[in-house]
Order: structure tokens, then sequence, then C-alpha cells
């Protein structure tokens, strides 16, 4: 394999490895929400597929179908923390069980944080922070009863050294990390691991549309997406591993903390990136008047 070609679609994991467990999902029909969905059904878990837009879910859930899997799909706004409820009631009733969940729903843009309205902050905080603490808060009472279950929420590494224009992403990520450790102590009693991944850049449909920049923008945001000959020259320098992430490379990771290998594993904030942000790449500079 040369060394930017993407890795294999085919499953590192044994048949079977999810067999009769359920699986919910948030952000599931788009990106790596998707890709998260694509394998824990490949691997036999029935999945949930939950966002705001029925087409996204409804789609991707009938494409799992379509290649053998069984997958359902719900629309919720994970900022709604009596609908979040009311899935995961309707989940449980039906399937009996929530064995995962994944909080992978999130929304993102590049903006000054001089002029970010209250609204453009609120928003951002409450669908990645307060979404993640909903439904992990919803799923408790259910893992509590079958005596365990896992909880992923999809982070990101930018906090760590900070990123300039993305303060209200970065902020609801550094306290999804806060909210996975401290989750992670009050919940191993029953059961519950909590873990995070902290993935580096995957270019999906959600990243490219959100990082393109706005006219007024007057060039002071990056546009590190805009063509494919220079996404393959900034993962060529940016990236030790020399590509770019795929959604799959997180499913694996989401796998592998599912099955009986995650058993030992809970607080933990895994780096799924290529190696991108230990190699210390400038953050984007900006304009001085
Ligand atoms: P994406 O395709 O835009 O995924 C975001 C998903 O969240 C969409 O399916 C969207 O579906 C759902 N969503 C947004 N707001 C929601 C809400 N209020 N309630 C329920 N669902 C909502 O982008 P992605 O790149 O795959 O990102 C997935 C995750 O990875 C995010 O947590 C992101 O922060 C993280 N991440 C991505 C990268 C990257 O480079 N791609 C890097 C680090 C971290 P609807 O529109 O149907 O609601």
């Amino acid at each position: 394999m040369s060394e930017q070609s993407a890795p294999s679609t085919q499953s590192v994991f044994r048949d079977g490895l999810l067999r009769g467990q359920v699986a919910l999902v948030t952000g599931g029909g788009t990106g790596i929400g998707l890709g998260i969905s694509e394998l824990l059904a490949q691997l036999g878990a029935h999945v949930v597929l939950a966002s705001r837009t029925a087409e996204h879910v409804e789609k991707a859930a009938q494409s799992i179908r379509d290649a053998g899997g069984s997958a359902s799909a719900e629309t919720l706004d994970v900022r709604d923390p009596e609908r979040v409820n009311g899935v995961v009631k309707k989940i449980a009733a039906e399937r009996g069980r929530i064995d995962v969940l994944v909080n992978n729903a999130a929304g993102n843009f590049y903006a000054p944080s001089e002029s970010l309205s209250p609204n453009a902050w609120r928003s951002v905080i409450e669908i990645d922070l307060y979404g993640t603490f909903f439904c992990s808060q919803a799923v408790l009472p259910v893992m509590k009863t079958q005596g365990g279950g896992r909880i992923v929420s999809i982070s990101m590494t930018l906090h760590y050294r900070g990123w300039p224009l993305m303060a209200h992403a970065t902020a609801a990520k550094a306290g999804i990390d806060a909210l996975t450790r401290t989750l992670a102590l009050e919940w191993a009693p029953w059961g519950v691991r909590m873990n995070a991944i902290a993935p580096g850049p995957i270019p999906t449909e959600g990243v490219r549309k959100a990082f393109t920049p706005p006219p007024a923008a007057g060039g002071q945001v990056p546009d590190v997406f805009a063509a494919e000959k220079a996404m393959e020259s900034y993962a060529r320098k940016a990236i030790p591993a020399g590509r770019w992430g795929t959604p799959r490379d997180i499913a694996n990771m989401v796998a592998f903390l599912a099955s009986p290998a995650g058993e030992w594993i809970t607080g933990a904030i895994m780096v799924v990136d290529g190696g991108e942000w230990l190699a210390k790449n400038p953050a984007p500079q900006m304009q001085r008047p």
C-alpha cells in the first residue's frame, strides 16, 4: 500500500463481533457518523441513525439495509432533551436494550470570535456539548438496567493548542473531553464505559461546506479543502502518516471501544489523526491590522 492510499473498507474485526447489540449513532446519516454506522452494522449490531434531517438518516439506514445490515432511522435534535429521551425510550421498548451510544452530532464553521453572534455561539455549544450530555444522560437508565454499555463521543484535537476562528467548537469539544472523564468516573460502577475519539482532518461533505469561506471573509479564512491538489500537498506536509483521514479510520476505533477489547478502557480520549496535532503544524494565521 502506498503511503497515501486510503485504508481498505474490508473490516479487520471478526464477523458478528457486535451481533445482538443495539447502537444509537447521532448524526449517523452523513460523513463520519455514517462510516461508524456502516461498520457497526457490518459487525452485526442493529444501528439507529438519528439526526434532524429525515432524508439524511432514512437514506443512510436504507443503504445499510440494502447492504445486508440492520438499521433504522429517527429524527431528533440533540439539543432537545425531551425528544432525545423519547427516542431513547422508543428504542429501548422496541429493541430491549442500547449497548452503544455514539455522540457524533456536531455543528461547526469558521468565525472570528469578535463578531460571533450569541446565537452562533449558543448553537455550536448546545449541539456539541449539551447534545452529548443529553444523549448520554438519556441512555444511562437503559445501560444501568442491562448491566452496562459503551458511550463514545466524537471530540477533536484543535483545542489542545487553540485554533483561531473556532472559539465555539474548541470550547465545546474541550467540554466534551471533561465530561468524558467525569462521567467515566461516575458511571463506571454501573458498567458504563465512557470514552472519546479525537479525529484529525477528514474531508467529509459537512466539513467542506462548513469551511468554504464566505465571500465577505476577505481571505482571512483558510480554505484548506479548496482543491484536490492543495489537499494532497497539505496532507503530505502536515500529516505525518501522509494522508487524510477517512470515516472508516474513526469507525474502527469506535468498533474497538464497543468490543470486549475495550472492556478496561474508560475516561480515555483516543487521538486518531495520523499524527497531525503532534506535528506542530502552524494554526491559521490571523491578519494583523
Ligand atoms: P457532518 O457530516 O456535517 O456531521 C454532522 C452530523 O451531525 C450530521 O449528520 C448532522 O445531521 C448532525 N447534526 C448536526 N446538528 C444536529 C442536531 N442539532 N441534532 C442532531 N443531529 C445533528 O460532519 P463530520 O465531518 O462527519 O463530523 C462528524 C463529527 O466528527 C463531529 O462531531 C465533528 O465535530 C467531528 N470531527 C470531524 C472532523 C473532520 O475533519 N471531519 C475532525 C474532528 C472532529 P442533520 O443535518 O441531519 O441534523
